[in-house]
């Protein structure tokens, strides 16, 4: 036995995460789909006054079922919804990554199995291989489309206990139809059906969110970030809607006090600056039309993105392209099928060098 006696599954195998280069070296940081505006003067000052008026009670426990930040999730979410959102639908963890791991933890885990379509989010199979679920992977088509027939077969075949879901899709940006996630949710019968819209308020026009189907599916569960379209990653704050029951499930196996007063002084702040933290949105979708175009225009094959990034191929190599890139101060990510490359969404001058950075990388590398 090796030391230190890993469990033998986690054996030899490296962290999730891109590589994470300094700014100073690599200036245009497009690989982790953040947003690329900072908060403004205004709004640092307000989460520096929150943050400093929860400190003067720091020698206690934070509110252990945040009941103030849970209300204001809600209120926020109920605009992409006519059936309005109650807090007791809300819950929240320290980003989506820690939602949807505590949601395995409570309804998956041994003795039942989780399942997504790849390509999809690596992080999926590795939520799974920690709460001991077996991991069910289907496939998407070509265009990274869900076949739904297919997908209802294998749900109805598989009966996980979650279906994993994100709508856009990492790293493709593929939204899912309303009537993809209806049918799902009934084929999964009592499985947990769990949407991810991390990048939702980054869809198209016309794309509805699944939270207007809530009250249709008991088993349906939207969870949503503060990462992307908030401009908020640093912070760490992900929450879901769900049915009432189902919240109450996932206090269960939560850590006490699991998000501390900081975390909730700063996300209620940042709350209150939902305005002009979510004000780019609309640029930043305007910039990924035109990025698709631009991409298209010089002969990539290029997936439809309904989130902040793109997902663009087919180089013959990849890693060549992407080194040639870093090497000249833009980082992108090598993620999705072999050949293609990934790139968030930056502002116009991150955009206008990514091009230029692009272009120079494939000529020198073919
Ligand atoms: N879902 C998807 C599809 C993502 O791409 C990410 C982050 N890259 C997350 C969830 C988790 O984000 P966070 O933990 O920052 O909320």
């Amino acid at each position: 036995m090796t030391f230190p006696p890993l469990r033998e599954e986690l054996r030899g195998l490296e962290p999730y995460g891109a590589p994470q280069l300094s700014p100073e070296l690599v200036p245009v940081q497009l690989n982790v789909n953040e947003n690329p505006y900072g908060p403004s003067p205004e709004c640092v000052a307000d989460i520096a006054a929150s943050v400093a008026a929860a400190a003067t009670t720091l020698n206690r426990y934070p509110d252990r079922e945040f009941v103030e930040l849970r209300a204001e999730l809600a209120a926020y979410l109920s605009r992409d919804t006519p059936h309005g959102i109650a807090p007791e639908q809300v819950w929240a963890a320290n980003g989506s990554n820690e939602v949807m791991l505590q949601l395995l933890q409570a309804y998956a885990g041994p003795g039942r199995s989780a399942l997504s379509f790849a390509p999809t989010y690596s992080m999926y199979p590795e939520y799974a291989r920690d709460t001991g679920t077996r991991w069910v992977q289907g496939r998407r088509e070509d265009d990274f489309s869900l076949d739904l027939a297919r997908a209802r077969d294998l749900v109805e075949s598989e009966q996980p206990a979650v279906v994993l879901l994100p709508s856009p899709n990492n790293p493709t940006g593929t939204a899912l139809p309303p009537e993809a996630v209806s049918m799902l949710c009934e084929a999964a019968g009592d499985g947990l059906v769990v949407v991810d819209e991390a990048y939702g308020e980054f869809r198209r026009a016309g794309v509805p969110s699944a939270l207007e189907l809530l009250p249709e599916h008991r088993n349906l569960v939207v969870t949503r970030t503060m990462s992307k379209a908030f401009a908020l990653a640093g912070a760490r704050l992900g929450y879901l809607a769900a049915d009432p029951a189902l919240c109450d499930g996932i206090r269960v196996v939560r850590l006490p006090y699991h998000l501390s007063a900081v975390t909730q002084a700063v996300a209620l702040a940042a709350l209150r600056h939902r305005d002009e933290l979510l004000g780019k949105v609309d640029e930043l979708r305007a910039e990924r039309d035109a990025l698709v175009d631009w991409l298209r225009g010089e002969g990539f094959e290029v997936a439809d993105s309904d989130a902040n990034f793109v997902l663009f191929g087919e180089l013959a190599d990849r890693h060549a392209v992407w080194q040639a890139m870093v090497d000249r101060g833009v980082i992108v990510r090598e993620t999705g099928p072999e050949g293609w490359l990934r790139v968030s969404v930056g502002t116009p001058d991150e955009m206008k060098t990514f091009k230029v950075s692009l272009t120079a990388a494939v000529a020198e590398v073919t």
